[in-house]
């Protein structure tokens, strides 16, 4: 009974853990990420990046990303404000410090959406997330679904294919990922994304009753 209860304490006293999913372009992050951030309003809280791309049609600066100029961003970087960087598709994209540490700070699970030179940053990092795999079920369909999005130049989509197909590759690579999940039917994969976090998630809510 002292050890269920001591272990319940140590467990919330840890906090959320964060998690990272990471996956292709057009594989279904954000799609998978916003129905997360809807079902749990006051659970999870996305890590806001920076980037040095132009917003899409319906992209809100400080919710979608913050969106910045190039020498902006690279000042920051130069200031160690992020957590990581990297270069994907011709743009920086970052995690800085504060998108984390306000999630934080509000006992939310931090949510980061990362490439893959992202996912091998914040492994060098003692924020310890759960990483999570999104993969696409083939390029074929990868590449109907970035093309049917209509976000992207066709050079850029190229670009993003080419992305693709390492980041498939390297996502093989064991231990990398605690979760691959293959978003062929969207509901499906949604189930398993909540399964995988369904411990987190009560974490946040016992700490809430507490
Ligand atoms: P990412 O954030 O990984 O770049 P998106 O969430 O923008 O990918 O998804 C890419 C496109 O594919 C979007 O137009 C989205 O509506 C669509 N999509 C996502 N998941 C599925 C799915 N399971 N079946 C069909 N279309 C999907
Ligand atoms: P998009 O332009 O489609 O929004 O994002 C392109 C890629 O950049 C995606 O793979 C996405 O996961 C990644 N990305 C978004 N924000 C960050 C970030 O802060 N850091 C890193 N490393 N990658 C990011």
């Amino acid at each position: 009974m002292y050890v269920r209860f001591f272990s319940r304490f140590l467990s919330v006293m840890a906090g959320p853990r964060p998690v990272v999913l990471s996956g292709p372009s057009g594989a279904g992050k954000s799609t998978l990420l916003k129905m997360l951030l809807k079902e749990h309003d006051g659970v999870f809280g996305f890590s806001v990046s920076h980037t040095t791309r132009k917003p899409r049609p319906g992209e809100k600066n400080g919710k979608d990303y913050h969106y910045v100029s190039r020498e902006v961003m690279q000042a920051g970087i130069n200031n160690g404000d992020f957590i990581e960087s990297a270069e994907f598709s011709e743009n920086l994209y970052g995690t800085s410090k504060a998108a984390v540490q306000d999630v934080q700070a509000r006992n939310l699970i931090c949510v980061l959406d990362i490439d893959m030179q992202g996912v091998k940053s914040m492994k060098r990092t003692d924020l310890q997330p759960i990483y999570i795999s999104i993969q696409p079920p083939s390029m074929d369909v990868l590449e109907s679904r970035l093309r049917e999005r209509k976000t992207e130049s066709e050079e850029s989509l190229q670009k993003r294919l080419q992305a693709a197909f390492k980041d498939m590759e390297i996502s093989k690579e064991p231990g990398l990922f605690d979760v691959v999940i293959v978003n062929d039917h969207l509901d499906e994969a949604y189930g398993r994304l909540k399964g995988a976090l369904l411990e987190e998630i009560q974490k946040v809510k016992n700490a809430a009753k507490a």
